[in-house]
């Protein structure tokens, strides 16, 4: 309840405008430093055999039998403890291997990147305050990758939840440092990689979120030209509290095939 109460402030405060970053610290590599609490978190509260039901819309559903994707991977991790803890990491059961799927094919395809996972679900389903759609299991926040200096750039994957208060602008460069940019390409490959991986569940990428500015240097890209030319539907038009929450993560609902 204090992590809701905590991220409902801050989500207020960059509503308001006035962001609070703070510096990251340096990368822990995903091997080292294992965290137990979430490892037997994970155990105990993984989900059942049952199949997952997705009822209703991402707006206004709910999950039954709701998986909770692993805090680590070989290529990826969960953003922040806290809110994994409070059980906002569900997902339906197809989704969980459409992304356990992707990191696969992407420790072929982008060996030595790694990846953040940022909040999904409730166990089942309904309202995850603040966000206005994440009910049923099929919408899920993805970090964008960053580069520096074209080589990846991560000390800013470990601030938690106040990841989702950075601040980039239009093109995409980070505001405090505007060497640190977002890498389009590999997050173009990364959602077509998703609506590959998708298709083997009956699933598809139903839409994209991003800051609607980014699209042009999404689809300027080598994958961002195939992802534009697949038909994946990248949002056309958001608010402006919405599209400026999706700088820093993009965000993906789910939809049957
Ligand atoms: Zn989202």
């Amino acid at each position: 309840m204090r992590y809701i109460v905590f991220f409902v402030i801050i989500l207020t405060v960059i509503a308001c405008g006035n962001s609070q970053e703070k510096k990251g610290d340096e990368l822990i590599p995903l091997s080292d430093n294992k965290d137990t609490t979430v490892l037997s978190y994970y155990e105990k509260n993984k989900g059942n055999s049952e199949k997952s039901k997705s009822l209703g819309t991402v707006s206004n559903g709910k999950l039954t039998n709701g998986k909770l994707l692993p805090f680590y991977g070989k290529n990826f991790s969960y953003f922040d403890k806290g809110s994994y803890l409070d059980g906002r990491a569900y997902v339906n059961g197809r989704v969980l291997n459409t992304i356990l799927a992707s990191y696969k094919k992407l420790e072929e395809v982008a060996p030595n990147r790694k990846f953040k996972l940022m909040e999904s679900a409730n166990r089942e389903g309904g309202k995850l305050y603040p966000h206005r759609t994440h009910k049923n299991g099929l919408s899920v926040d993805f970090m964008m990758p960053l580069i520096k200096d074209n080589k990846p750039y991560y000390k800013l994957d470990s601030l938690g939840v106040t990841h989702y208060l950075l601040s980039f602008n239009d093109n995409g460069a980070y505001n405090k440092d505007t060497a640190v940019t977002v890498d389009f390409n590999l997050m173009a490959q990364h959602i077509l990689i998703l609506n590959e991986k998708a298709k083997q569940e009956g699933l598809k990428v139903k839409k994209v979120i991003i800051k609607i500015e980014y699209k042009d240097e999404l689809f300027a890209t080598e994958y961002g030209k195939k992802l534009k030319a697949s038909g994946v539907y990248v949002v056309k038009g958001l608010s402006k509290m919405i599209n400026a929450l999706h700088d820093e993560h993009y965000h993906i609902d789910f939809g049957e095939l």
